[in-house]
């Protein structure tokens, strides 16, 4: 087994750190570099629960489309269709014969109960003439996840300045 921080063969027990938010396997020398142990034998019920992703039952205000144009749909975007339908006097049924789409499907976006596909959203847009799209980065509240794993060799070094001067 090697030290996930400085990569030497660990000797003996290895040592398990939360270092930066990584849960890492280390070596004595570098289980200093944080006093924040994790147990690897505890059952990591709560991992397994994040990461099913790919089932959405859940609506979810991003969509998928973001992934490949890194476009997002605005907040409300349901709303903003629904009224848009209204003003042009459209009944769902007669919207949904309008870009050939189930009545099912209208309820959903309106509902935002779906992940809609980008096609759909640029048909429902063209139709009623409103914008329910934004561009990914000038978007608020959006946070990515900080990416977890192994740390580059500045920031562990910057770790170990850190350890070193509160001793
Ligand atoms: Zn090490």
């Amino acid at each position: 087994m090697r030290c996930e921080v400085c990569g030497r063969e660990i000797h003996g027990q290895p040592y398990y750190r939360v270092i930066e938010g990584g849960k890492l396997t280390v070596c004595g020398q570098c289980s200093k570099f944080s006093t924040q142990e994790w147990d690897p034998r505890a059952p990591q019920a709560r991992k397994g629960q994040t990461r099913r992703r790919s089932a959405q039952p859940k609506p979810r205000r991003r969509s998928d489309i973001e992934a490949a144009e890194s476009l997002e749909l605005v907040d409300g975007y349901g709303m903003i269709i629904k009224k848009a339908r209204q003003k042009k006097g459209l009944s769902v049924e007669d919207f949904a014969k309008q870009i050939s789409e189930k009545e099912s499907v209208v309820k959903k976006l309106e509902k935002e109960n779906m992940n809609p596909p980008l096609n759909l959203v640029r048909k429902v847009q063209r139709e009623l003439g409103i914008n329910i799209l934004e561009e990914a980065e000038t978007a608020t509240g959006t946070v990515l996840t900080r990416p977890m794993g192994p740390r580059t060799l500045g920031d562990l070094i910057k770790i170990k300045d850190n350890s070193e001067k509160e001793e």
